[in-house]
């Protein structure tokens, strides 16, 4: 099992290989730290153009 410690904030977890951090937005893959949800539309807002 291939641990990796996420450095992206200063909880700095130690995420276990296939699990996620305490943020739910990092994981473990193969020993490395990656972002969920890369490329992932995470906030949606209707701003209207008459204000
Ligand atoms: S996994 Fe999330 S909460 Fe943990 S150190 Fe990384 S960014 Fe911070």
């Amino acid at each position: 099992m291939k641990l990796a410690i996420c450095n992206i904030c200063p909880r700095k977890c130690t995420i276990k290989e296939g699990g996620v951090g305490f943020c739910n937005a990092r994981d473990n893959v193969d020993g490395v730290v990656t972002c969920i949800n890369y490329r992932c539309v995470t906030s949606l807002a209707l701003d209207p153009l008459e204000k």
